[in-house]
């Protein structure tokens, strides 16, 4: 089994869309394993998203990420990593599929950063250390 770092971001948590989004993750047979609500500090921010310090969308990025509560969740289950990102869908709300978690709820509001309702670890190194940065 393998564990993966899922965030709620601020756009799902203030849109009531917590309990729709983990209602899927548990559909899929995903286990959670500690969950949390979190208001993350910058410094934690700059961590987590440290490969993306220097582009257009960081500083966005970070404000978007301050201003609400997220759900951070350690998630468990057979190749989590990987299908979390196929329930989550792709980056872009307008693009990604229907049936995905952006692509059923997610609205481009046509501002500086994509508020796509949560994020998934990308690699088994990604989640190692992000679970590490939220729990
Ligand atoms: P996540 O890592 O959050 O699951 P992702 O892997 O689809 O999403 P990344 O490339 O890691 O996306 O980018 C992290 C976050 O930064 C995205 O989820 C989105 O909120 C924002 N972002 C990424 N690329 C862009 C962009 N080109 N324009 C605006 N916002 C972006």
């Amino acid at each position: 089994t393998e564990e993966t770092l899922v965030l709620i971001k601020p756009d799902g948590v203030a849109r009531g869309l917590t309990g729709a989004i983990l209602a899927r993750i548990e559909a899929k047979g995903y286990s959670l394993v500690d969950i949390r609500l979190v208001e993350p500090t910058r410094e934690r921010l700059a961590q987590h998203y440290a490969e993306h310090e220097g582009k257009p969308f960081y500083e966005p990025l970070l404000e978007f990420m301050m201003s609400g509560p997220s759900v951070a969740i350690r998630l468990a289950g057979n190749r989590v990593i990987e299908g979390f990102r196929s329930l989550a869908g792709t980056t872009d709300p307008t693009t990604a599929a229907p049936g995905t978690i952006r692509g059923d709820f997610g609205r481009d509001w046509g501002v500086a950063v994509q508020q796509n309702l949560v994020h998934g670890s990308d690699s088994p190194e990604s989640a190692q250390r992000e679970l590490g940065i939220w729990f």
